[in-house]
């Protein structure tokens, strides 16, 4: 955004930056992004905040929850867990204002989330943040919770784990920001989770379609929603530090001058690797038309995310299908399969693989770079890793490995594609 500032012309920008909870865990953190507010305004930029709930607080709302009930009402459970937000967005307008900078909190709802009624997980269907325009428009800055909403049914909404990160990008779609700026305890996205690989290296761009396979397969920040979100609206992101303040990463669409940095680039940008996938084995159903859409359809209706799906040649008429889901699936997908459809597809369950590792490369450059498979096949070979299953998309192999190995796969491929810093 460009305005006219008196007599000479300066750049400012509308911000919206959000907050993680470590980011606000407590009175000095919020003193400390507070001050950083009041500097960003000192330079002209225009800025909306979105907060989420102080440290652990979620976790402990939702242990304390557990502690009355196993089966909490959807309204009720919604209601309690949007409330760290609320506690968070008033004190960091306190911390604000302690800063001599004005500003008000604004819920979910008063933001003008408007969700669906699927409580604990409910998705936004529009917005309407007049109330946070007129706020910018008096040069107030807007503070909003992060991850609620109002429902069509008028109920309190919680949009999920990481919901935060969703509510930044879609209040800055909303509001036409110049950007959006996901602060949080890590300096921005990895070649590799840092804790498995310290030579892992901080990346200054990434497209949105490699960060998209990153979330999918195991990467935890940013929430793979706020990314899906981000790329359908065309929202400029900064991943970045709100410890440390230094510049992140900025995802973008494509690579500048794609063709010269498509030499420089590595072919692979980062290794992946996620423990939390089950794997179940349908074994002897019949090699005929229809059974894994009766298999997988059925999953489906029961809400089952499934991941990987592989089907063995058929011997003797008969074939095995063996997929990963989540782990937290497991025992939904078990009940379902027994309760009727393993008869109808006449298949037998053999006893789940409760965890299983995956470990996956990702990066546009495998597109036009033979070999990128082999490497890594080759990689875990050389380490004495067995491979159990693979797929790929068109920038991404993933392979299922035993749980316990996968820290060192990830090291290994790491070191294979030459990203160790
Ligand atoms: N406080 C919520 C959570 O911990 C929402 C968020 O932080 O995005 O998941
Ligand atoms: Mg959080």
């Amino acid at each position: 955004m460009r305005r006219g500032r008196g007599a000479t012309v300066v750049c400012v920008a509308l911000l919206v930056q959000k907050f993680g909870g470590t980011s606000v865990a407590d009175p000095d953190r919020m003193r400390t992004v507070a001050e950083h507010v009041a500097r960003c305004r000192k330079r002209g930029d225009d800025v909306a905040l979105v907060v989420s709930a102080m440290g652990k607080e979620t976790d402990d709302l939702l242990h304390m929850a557990s502690k009355i009930t196993s089966e909490p009402d959807g309204r009720e459970m919604d209601m309690l867990i949007t409330a760290g937000e609320r506690k968070a967005i008033s004190l960091m307008c306190m911390a604000l204002h302690q800063q001599g900078v004005e500003a008000h909190s604004y819920t979910g709802s008063q933001a003008g989330f408007l969700t669906d009624a699927n409580h604990q997980n409910a998705k936004i269907l529009e917005i309407n943040p007049y109330r946070i325009k007129e706020s910018l428009a008096q040069g107030i800055v807007p503070v909003i919770a992060g991850a609620q909403g109002v429902s069509t049914e008028k109920n309190v909404t919680f949009l999920g784990r990481g919901g935060s990160d969703t509510t930044a990008v879609a209040l800055a779609h909303a509001l036409d920001a110049d950007l959006c700026e996901l602060f949080t305890d890590v300096s921005g996205v990895f070649s590799a989770d840092p804790r498995i690989v310290p030579r892992a290296g901080k990346m200054e761009t990434i497209t949105f379609d490699e960060l998209l396979e990153m979330t999918a397969t195991g990467c935890p920040k940013p929430a793979m929603r706020s990314v899906e979100v981000a790329h359908n609206h065309r929202v400029p992101l900064h991943v970045r530090s709100a410890f440390t303040w230094e510049p992140g990463t900025l995802v973008v669409e494509r690579y500048e001058n794609e063709e010269e940095s498509a030499m420089e680039q590595p072919i692979i940008r980062a290794v992946t690797s996620d423990v939390s996938e089950s794997k179940l084995t349908v074994v002897g159903v019949p090699d005929q038309p229809g059974v894994s859409g009766t298999l997988f359809r059925s999953l489906a209706d029961a809400g089952v995310n499934v991941d990987m799906i592989v089907q063995n040649v058929a011997a003797d008429g008969t074939t095995d299908i063996s997929f990963t889901l989540p782990t937290e699936d497991l025992v939904k997908a078990q009940e379902t399969l027994n309760n009727g459809v393993l008869s109808a597809i006449s298949g037998t369950l053999v006893a789940p693989e409760s965890s299983v590792g995956k470990v996956s490369v990702v990066g546009a450059g495998m597109k036009s770079n033979p070999g990128v498979a082999a490497t890594m096949f080759e990689t875990l070979a050389d380490n004495n890793i067995n491979i159990d299953m693979i797929s790929t998309s068109a920038i991404r192999i993933s392979c299922v490995i035993d749980a316990d190995k996968v820290d060192e796969a990830v090291q290994h491929v790491h070191t294979a594609f030459g990203l160790d810093r």
